[in-house]
This record gives structure tokens, sequence and C-alpha cells, in this order.
């Protein structure tokens, strides 16, 4: 007789990769828990494309901002706009409504909500076995699955415990404040645009941004340099652009994982996704799009898991993901290993972005999810502009 497990799924995390997967199994018919340690807001910029409210059905209700444009910014203080064009924008989310708005979603499609923390899984047998506790003092409860989806974040507890090389995931590390916006505005702040620093000082190896939320805007930046000073950078940018004195509202930090696990599965029933399974986009740091992606591509595996018992199906939520975006997360990774090393760089790059052709296909990649295909010449030109770029043989003006 083989042993009856609680639920066919435990998903451990509760942003907006496990919810999405929690969501789309128990909308299947599946017996899901979603466990969320809850009690912190995640810190987060809160961008997002709008293709993701497209694909995950999200009500614009929830957008708190729409961008229409990003200005970037080069060490030499040159300030390149770049606007998104007609129909697109930027959309800001406010990741303690977003996040909770998700989580609902999915106990409306059936899935059990626990607010707890999750602290091991013996996933050394057909049934996992997962220990948590609902608060720090409370005392430790079990519960069992025939699968678990690991969707705790970056530095996730079910990676470290189920994939190997998980602990290794280069991370880089971002903080920000949010600052209250005043009604009457005299700074140099639109509450329709992104600003994007690409200055040394102010982040040796990423960039530093200001991202409009309404009534509220998020200044921070990130680096992977565990020396560098991210709160007293983070100063000297406010001070710089003269919003010192802006109210702030809340201070935090969180790692950003930039690379995608080479394994999401342990081979017999625990997947990752999202943050735990490294998935956020070099270069720009977007990782909600494709955590809900890689969520729902987890929530398919799982299912064809659950349907089949072949533990290799799980092997397809990777798969899929990487056949989507694996070439875009190339591109990006090769982009920020070379533009954003030294400020000379970072003028060429923002020169570069001053370029008709690479404004629109960046936009376009950016909001719909996908490699602009229909502009070869574009390609052609950019291409050739780049070389030039890159070698310095275009004016850092130009
Ligand atoms: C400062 C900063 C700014 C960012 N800005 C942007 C941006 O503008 N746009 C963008 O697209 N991306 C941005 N990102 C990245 C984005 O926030 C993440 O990629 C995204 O939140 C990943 O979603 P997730 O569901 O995988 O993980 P998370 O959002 O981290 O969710 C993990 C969940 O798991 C829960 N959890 C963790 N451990 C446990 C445990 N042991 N037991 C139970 N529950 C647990 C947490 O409570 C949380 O709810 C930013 C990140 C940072 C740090």
């Amino acid at each position: 007789m083989t042993m009856q497990a609680d639920y066919d799924v435990i998903v451990v995390g509760g942003g907006p990769s496990g919810a999405t997967a929690a969501h789309d199994l128990a909308r299947a018919g599946h017996r899901v828990m979603l466990l969320d340690k809850a009690g912190r807001i995640k810190p987060c910029g809160g961008a997002v494309p709008p293709q993701l409210l497209k694909e995950f059905d999200i009500p614009p209700s929830l957008l708190v901002a729409r961008a229409k444009s990003a200005r970037i910014i080069a060490p030499s203080n040159r300030k390149v706009v770049m606007p998104v064009g007609e129909e697109g924008f930027v959309g800001m989310v406010d990741r303690e409504h977003f996040d909770e708005w998700l989580r609902e979603r999915a106990a409306s499609a059936g899935a059990v909500r626990v607010t707890g923390r999750c602290e091991e899984v013996d996933d050394s047998k057909p049934i996992v076995t997962l220990t948590y506790r609902r608060d720090r003092n409370a005392e430790p409860e079990t519960v069992t699955a025939r699968s678990v989806i690991g969707a705790d974040g970056a530095r996730s507890a079910v990676a470290r415990q189920c994939i190997a090389g998980a602990d290794r995931v280069p991370c880089v590390f971002a903080y920000h404040e949010i600052v209250e916006v005043p009604d009457m505005i005299r700074e140099d702040y639109d509450p329709t645009r992104c600003d994007v620093y690409y200055q040394g000082h102010l982040s040796p190896d990423f960039y530093a941004w200001i991202f409009p939320h309404g009534k509220q805007a998020s200044i921070g930046l990130g680096s992977a340099d565990k020396g560098f000073a991210l709160r007293d950078a983070t100063r000297v940018l406010r001070a710089e652009v003269g919003l010192a004195h802006w109210k702030t509202v809340r201070t935090e930090g969180a790692p950003i994982p930039l690379k995608p696990l080479k394994r999401w599965d342990n081979g017999r029933n625990v997947l990752v996704a999202g943050d735990a399974a490294g998935v956020v986009a070099p270069s720009s740091g977007e990782g909600i799009y494709y955590a809900m992606t890689a969520g729902r591509n987890s929530a398919d595996a799982v299912a064809a898991f659950l349907a089949s018992g072949d533990a290799r199906a799980l092997r397809m939520a990777r798969k899929r993901f990487m056949k989507a975006h694996g070439r875009v997360f190339w591109i990006l990774g090769i982009m920020q290993y070379f533009w954003y090393s030294s400020d000379a760089r970072r003028e060429r790059f923002v020169s570069m972005c001053a370029d008709p052709d690479v404004q629109r296909l960046t936009w376009q990649a950016y909001m719909h999810k996908k490699l602009p295909r229909r502009d070869p010449m574009a390609h052609v030109r950019i291409f050739f502009k780049d070389l030039g770029h890159l070698f310095g043989l275009r004016a850092a003006q130009s």
C-alpha cells in the first residue's frame, strides 16, 4: 500500500512565482498548499511590462503608476530620454498589494493558504515531508505531499536543501529607499519617468534608479561588490538629484540572483522556481515577469509529473523557460559584463541608447518579452553601431 500524502503539491513561497504556480495547479484541480512566511514586504522597484498583465490576467487597477519613458544618465551626467512610444508603458506595482492579490487569487482557485516558515524538506522518499513553524515560538508542524515547488526567493531554503549547486548562485545586492512624493514637485522628478543612473560612484557594476510609484518613489541601487556601501551611495544619489529632503518611508534590501540554476529539480519530486531558480534578467534585474513565467512552467511540469509519476517530467520547467528566454538572458549577461565595467564604457553605452533603432528594439523586447524579428535592418544597423561604440570609433557624444 502506498502512503497517502496530505497534498498533491506544497508550494513554498507566496511571491509572484509561488502564487502563480499555486493558482495554476489549484485551478487544474490539484490539492495545493501555499505556505508563505509573510510579515515582510518584498523589497522591489515593482516595474512590470504590459506583457505580464496580458499573460497572467492582472487587472490594470493593480498598477500604481505607468511610466511612459526611461531617462538614462551617463557618468558625464549626459541624459538620454527613451520614450516608450504611443501604446507602451512600464507598469508599476506595489508589492504589498500585488503579492497579496496573487495569493488570494490562488486561494480562490482552491489552494490552502498557510502562514509559516518552511524549515526542513525531507525529499529522500517518494512522499516529501516538510517541516514548518507558524511563527518563531510555535511548535514545528509537518505536512506531506507528492511534490514540492520551492518558490521561496533568493537564498531559498528549499533549493539549498534539495538542489545541487543552489548555494553558489551569483547575486547582485540591491537596496532601496521608499520615499514620499510631495504634492508640489519642484525637483527634477517626473512621476511618469524611470530614471536609471549608469555612474560608477553610484554602482561599480550595476546601476542606480529612481522609479515612480504614484504617491511614493523607489530610490535605490545594486552591486555585486560585497564591500560597496549601498546605503552611502543611495544617500549620495539623493543628495545629487536634490531628493535628500523627501520623507523616507522605508529602507530595505535583498539579493537578486542573476544566473539560472543548471538544474531546477532534484530528479524525484522537488522543483524550484523564480528567484529560487535564479531567473532574474542580468543587466536590468527584472525578475517579476520571469518569476511568474517560471512559476507557470513549474506548475505545468508538476502537473505532468502527478499525472504520469515520471520524475523526468519535472525537467520540462527549466527546458521551456530557457527555450523562451535563455537567449535574452545570455545577451543581457554579456551586456552587463561588458558595458557596466567602467565609466568610459558606461558613457558609450548611454550614447548608444540615444539611437532610435536601439530604443525601439529595446522597448519592443521589454514590453512583449520577445526578441523583435520583424526589422532585420535595424539589427544590422545596431550591430555596426555597437561595434563602433565598442571600439570607441564613434564619439561618445554621437
Ligand atoms: C531592491 C530590489 C528591486 C527590484 N526591482 C525590480 C523591478 O523593478 N522589477 C522587477 O521585475 N524585478 C525587480 N526585482 C526582482 C524581483 O523582486 C524578484 O525577482 C521577484 O520578487 C521574484 O519573485 P519570487 O516569487 O521568485 O520570489 P519573492 O518575491 O522573493 O517571493 C518569495 C516568497 O517566499 C516567502 N518565503 C521565503 N522563505 C520562506 C520560507 N522559508 N518559508 C515560507 N515562505 C518563505 C517570502 O515571504 C516571499 O513571499 C527587484 C529586487 C530587489 C531586491
